[in-house]
């Protein structure tokens, strides 16, 4: 590879257009002539990101099914100085998988590396390779009589490589924790192309830094997750699921303190979502039905499992709903009488974004809080945005359970989107100013990509970007991966 580097900058892929023809060729000589693709029509669906904010003009995508070839296209991409962006099923929030305009960025895709590895049922371990679909790895260790517990609204075209890069939160958070506490080894290709090979499936492991946590959550910007060993967990066989309905989230901050100390680790979910939401749900999804006779200002999801089939979870469940009505903590509840039922009412709170997305662009914040400040946070924050931006719309969910709220602002009915965005700025600087005030953090689950890189150094200490740029230049000097995102 030499003869990239041999030639000087001046002649960069980035720049000459022979070297560019040369850099490609070499690509389609590793990953075969399929799996490079070039030209406007062939990349476009790579290179836009799920909410069509950002535009990118990658030189090429290319499709590598091996981490022999992943650690090939880096090798040489790291030796010409081309910057490379990852992606996975490209549902990521943030433009962390969009490349830049420059036309100078090559698209690693990685989706078909989809294989299931290795299921170990006695040491409730799978090891997947990056490309798998999040529904996959959850299929396949339904398979072997397990859970693997990661669960998003996007998990039938989300990858777990993507997954592990932006540490994705969910649904199951509450129980299992996010995407970081389910990882127990880790294969990684660093920038130079070697391939570290951490696909270790232990549960105790003291011999020194846990480097795998370094690359889960850098959102490709230290290296490329090839595959990962992932904890399993019992499958429940049983699930109990109830929309409830609050006037307040106060109430539901309550509720969800009720549940946690009589249910414990029964309980799996708890989200919280607004009438506003509900509403956008019900215009956008034709199907859909509101869960209970009349509205309410706030409603919460609550899931229970159990390991067992007799009716516990679902008597778990109505006798803490009993007891919520009676002292007056929530107004109404449905229990899901079936499988059906309970996927429909899963369904009006997972249809948000997509049904918010329909509606028109607006501004999105994914912050997160200790859940005994939600209430003031909310409170505060809602008077000082209305106060601000008079009619705007707040369609505030999230997971709840967490102290994580999509913090969400429309603008007002049959004001311009376009008009709108123009606020963005100033929306942003409030609500992340409030959260700041409150501990919390302006990116809980979603990453920083390039929608929050700047804004994240208002709110981080100069230590903590200063510690994270040193570890960024000591495992990807030339700067190649992912460039623009993060950091
Ligand atoms: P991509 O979008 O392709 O990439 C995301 C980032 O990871 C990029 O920076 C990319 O460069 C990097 N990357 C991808 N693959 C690799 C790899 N193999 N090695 C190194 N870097 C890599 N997120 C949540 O956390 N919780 C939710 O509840 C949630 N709900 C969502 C609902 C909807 C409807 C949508 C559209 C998105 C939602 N998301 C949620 C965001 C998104 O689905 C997650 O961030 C998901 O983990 C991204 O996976 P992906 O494969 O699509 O990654
Ligand atoms: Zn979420």
């Amino acid at each position: 590879m030499g003869g990239m580097t041999a030639t000087g900058s001046t002649d960069s892929p980035a720049t000459d257009p022979s070297a560019r023809a040369a850099l490609l060729a070499r690509l389609r000589d590793i990953v075969g002539v399929g799996a490079l693709l070039t030209g406007d029509a062939a990349v476009a669906p790579h290179a836009t990101d799920w909410r069509g904010r950002y535009h990118g003009r990658p030189l090429a995508v290319v499709k590598p099914a091996t981490t022999a070839e992943v650690a090939a296209v880096l090798a040489l991409c790291n030796d010409a100085g081309m910057g490379v962006v990852p992606q996975g099923g490209n549902t990521g929030l943030v433009g962390g998988a969009t490349a830049d305009a420059s036309g100078a960025q090559l698209v690693l895709n990685l989706s078909r590396m989809n294989r299931i590895r290795v299921i170990d049922a006695a040491n409730n371990t799978l090891t997947a390779e990056a490309g798998c679909v999040l529904e996959a790895v959850q299929a396949a260790a339904a398979s072997a009589d397990r859970l693997f517990p990661l669960s998003l609204a996007s998990e039938g075209s989300c990858e777990l490589g993507g997954n592990l890069s932006t540490n994705a939160g969910g649904t199951a958070v509450l129980r299992y924790g996010n995407a970081r506490d389910l990882v127990l080894g880790l294969e990684v290709v660093l920038p130079d192309g070697e391939v570290w090979d951490g696909l270790r499936g232990l549960r105790k492991d003291n011999t020194g830094y846990d480097l795998k946590q370094l690359f889960i959550g850098a959102e490709g910007t230290l290296g490329v997750i090839t595959a990962a060993v992932l904890k399993l967990f019992p499958l429940p066989r049983e699930r109990a699921v109830a929309i409830v309905a609050l006037a307040t989230p106060a109430a539901a901050v309550s509720l969800l303190g009720q549940l946690q100390r009589d249910c414990g680790e029964r309980l799996s979910g708890f989200e919280l979502f607004s009438d506003a939401c509900l509403e956008l749900v019900l215009r956008h999804f034709p199907g859909s039905q509101a869960p209970l006779a009349a509205r309410a200002p706030q409603y919460a999801l609550v899931e229970l499992t159990d390991l067992r089939a007799n009716g516990r979870a679902a008597a778990f469940l109505e006798q803490a709903l009993e007891e919520a009505l009676a002292q007056l903590v929530i107004s109404d509840a449905a229990v899901a009488q079936s499988g059906a039922q309970a996927a429909a009412f899963w369904s009006l709170r997972e249809n948000i974004s997509e049904a918010q997305a329909r509606e028109g662009a607006n501004i999105k914040h994914d912050v997160s809080l200790p859940i005994s400040a939600i209430v003031e946070f909310l409170g505060e924050t809602d008077a000082l945005v209305a106060r601000a931006f008079p009619g705007v719309r707040l369609v505030t969910f999230g997971h709840l359970g967490d102290g994580n709220l999509h913090y969400n602002v429309s603008p007002p009915p049959g004001v311009a989107a376009a008009g709108f965005l123009d606020a963005l700025a100033e929306v942003n600087r409030l609500v992340h100013d409030q959260v700041a005030r409150f501990r919390g953090s302006i990116s809980a689950e979603h990453g920083l990509g390039q929608l929050k890189r700047e804004e994240i150094l208002r709110y981080k200490s100069p230590l903590e970007i200063a510690l994270m740029r040193r570890i960024k230049a000591t495992l990807d000097p030339k700067g190649i991966m992912n460039p623009g995102k993060l950091i």
